[in-house]
């Protein structure tokens, strides 16, 4: 676990069960769940269950079975949800200038429309 860490948050509410989710996809080491103010028709969270706080974070600190099987569910829930053939977006906002709201890990999946150009600097 990070040092700073924020057991409070309320990623990891939901995964000692004190907030409810909508869950699309658990297993050991990953649970994901429909975003609770979605931005597109499919807008999906998924996250690890340890306590990682952002993707460098996860990257560097979690380990090769953690990692494998983030990316592996990332897949299965994709194609679970039949978004491969017209596309998605993943997202994963960091820190303060990457917007990041909730600090624990976690991977937007967002599809069903085109979802649009990315916000760049004007
Ligand atoms: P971030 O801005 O940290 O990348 O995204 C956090 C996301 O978590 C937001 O899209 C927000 O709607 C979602 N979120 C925040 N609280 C909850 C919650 O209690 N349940 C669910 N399902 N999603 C949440």
């Amino acid at each position: 676990m990070s040092i700073n860490y924020d057991i409070e948050n309320i990623f990891a509410k939901i995964l000692r069960g004190e907030v409810p989710c909508d869950k699309v996809y658990e297993d050991e080491h990953v649970l994901a769940f429909n975003d609770i103010a979605p931005h597109a028709p499919t807008h999906i969270l998924v996250i690890p269950k340890g306590k990682y706080i952002s993707a460098d974070d996860f990257s560097i600190n979690a380990s090769a079975e953690e990692v494998t099987a983030f990316f592996r569910a990332l897949g299965q829930i994709i194609k679970d949800h039949h978004l491969a053939q017209k596309g998605y977006r993943l997202i994963a906002n960091t820190g303060e200038h990457g917007g990041q709201e909730v600090p624990h890990f976690h991977m937007h999946i967002l599809a069903g429309e085109k979802i649009g150009p990315l916000r760049v600097k004007s």
